[in-house]
């Protein structure tokens, strides 16, 4: 089920009238910016907490700098509209929140930025799991490389360049795999399609620095934080090779929409025991105290919507 209300060219309306015209030059170029973010729904609560909002809006204006995408808003002003969002949906469920910058100008042929017309709208949906992160999950190595940062910047979530996701995801899922790691062009390991990746070798937490090309995400910063203040493990932030994930001890994969999600093969090479390890299901259940509201010590990363009563 959609939605019934939709944030569109600056005002709230029904979420069937929040179409664009066919010459729009984001549909063209991918001269867009988003976010996904997540409301989680507490039901002892009775409360939609809804994750490190303003982070994901600090993020997407980031973006917005880089494509030169103008849009009248702050991070608060957009946490603001979100939760008016929520509460004109009145959604007691998990749900995913997607916040989109474009540019809005319509004329065909016009390969650049500046003085081009840019927009912002807003959906929400009900969301539940994106990957089923109550098992380990069997990946593959994308035959298509991640792209570089010297060709678009990949620390954005740029629309365009999801494409190149898109490809590695559709490839693996064809062949029978649950998600893609991808490659730098260097051979190091990136990341997957849309998540995180983290290593475990010897109590030692292995993560790709950002410059390996993946996007600076929202749940690999949570997660570094619970692993390192709550399990007092060290994450080191190292480039990794392929072999070395065959030979690890845990893998993971970390985004909003997947969580924490156990890796239990890397191209049919069994990976530990091939189940959720034992610290990939410690952070899991860290993780979703946090993104629940149940953890009281990062309460600070929740926003609770204002729903109506029933
Ligand atoms: N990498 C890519 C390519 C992604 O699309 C995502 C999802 N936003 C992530 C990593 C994880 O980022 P986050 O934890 O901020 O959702």
């Amino acid at each position: 089920m959609n939605s019934s209300v939709a944030f569109f060219k600056g005002k709230f309306v029904p979420y069937e009238n929040a179409n664009l015209h066919i010459t729009t030059h984001a549909l063209h170029y991918g001269t867009s910016v988003f976010e996904g973010i997540r409301g989680n729904w507490n039901e002892d609560k009775k409360t939609l907490f809804v994750f490190r909002m303003k982070e994901h809006y600090d993020r997407l204006l980031e973006g917005c700098s880089m494509l030169m995408l103008d849009i009248p808003y702050t991070s608060e002003e957009l946490c603001k509209i979100t939760l008016e969002l929520i509460e004109k949906n009145n959604f007691k469920e998990d749900i995913y929140i997607r916040p989109l910058a474009y540019k809005s100008e319509e004329l065909v042929a016009n390969l650049k930025l500046q003085d081009l017309a840019s927009d912002f709208a807003l959906v929400a949906v009900p969301f539940g799991l994106y990957i089923d992160s109550n098992r380990a999950i069997n990946c593959c190595t994308s035959s298509w490389r991640r792209i570089e940062d010297t060709m678009i910047p990949t620390r954005c979530k740029i629309g365009g360049h999801y494409v190149n996701s898109i490809l590695a995801k559709t490839e693996a899922t064809l062949s029978g795999f649950d998600e893609a790691i991808f490659l730098t062009q260097d051979g190091y390991v990136s990341e997957g399609a849309g998540e995180n990746l983290f290593l475990i070798k010897n109590n030692t937490i292995i993560i790709p620095p950002v410059s390996a090309n993946n996007l600076s995400g929202i749940t690999r910063d949570s997660v570094i934080k619970l692993a390192t203040e709550e399990l007092n493990l060290t994450v080191i932030e190292q480039n990794i090779r392929r072999s070395e994930i065959y030979l690890a001890d845990e893998l993971f994969l970390t985004g909003t929409a997947a969580h924490v999600t156990a890796v239990g093969s890397l191209d049919n090479r069994k990976i530990g025991s091939g189940d959720v390890g034992p610290i990939t299901k410690s952070i899991q259940e860290l993780y979703f105290d946090c993104v629940t509201g149940n953890k009281s010590k990062y309460i600070n990363w929740c926003t609770a919507a204002n729903l109506k009563k029933v």
